[in-house]
This record gives C-alpha cells, sequence and structure tokens, in this order.
C-alpha cells in the first residue's frame, strides 16, 4: 500500500484493486477537492483518509467550542 500526500496536507492510503475491464476514472481530495489520483486501465484505486492537515485543527477547535457553550448551558 502506498501513501498519497495532497497538496493541501491530507494523506490518504491508497489501495489498488484489480479489474476484469477497464476503467477510467480520478479521484479527489475529500478536503480540497484537488486530484490527488486518476487512472486508466483494467485497475482502481480507493483511498482512506488517514491524517488530516495542520491547520484542520482550527475545525477541531471550533467543534469543541460548541460543545463547551451546550455543557454550560446545561
Ligand atoms: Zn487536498
Amino acid at each position: 500500500m502506498t501513501k498519497i500526500t495532497c497538496s493541501c496536507g491530507a494523506v490518504y492510503l491508497e489501495k489498488k484493486h484489480k479489474l476484469t475491464m477497464r476503467d477510467k476514472d480520478k479521484k479527489h481530495c475529500q478536503l480540497c477537492g484537488e486530484v490527488i489520483s486518476s487512472w486508466n486501465g483494467a485497475v482502481m484505486y480507493t483511498y482512506e483518509l488517514i491524517s488530516r492537515p495542520e491547520n484542520s485543527n482550527d475545525l477541531n477547535l471550533s467543534a469543541k467550542s460548541i460543545v463547551d457553550k451546550i455543557t454550560k448551558s446545561n
């Protein structure tokens, strides 16, 4: 298995699947939408997001502050 790092910093674990038919497709980053892979052949790939970029911590912090507010209001 191969690790793919998007330009936004997201890291994906790449899994290759052999197909009996030809497949032409591409995969976009879940976070920024950039194309991280494309293929054309009797193969396809799936990608599992295993690491998010550092700056996505901002999202986690804002989600935590919302949880804090809910907890305090109760
Ligand atoms: Zn990305």
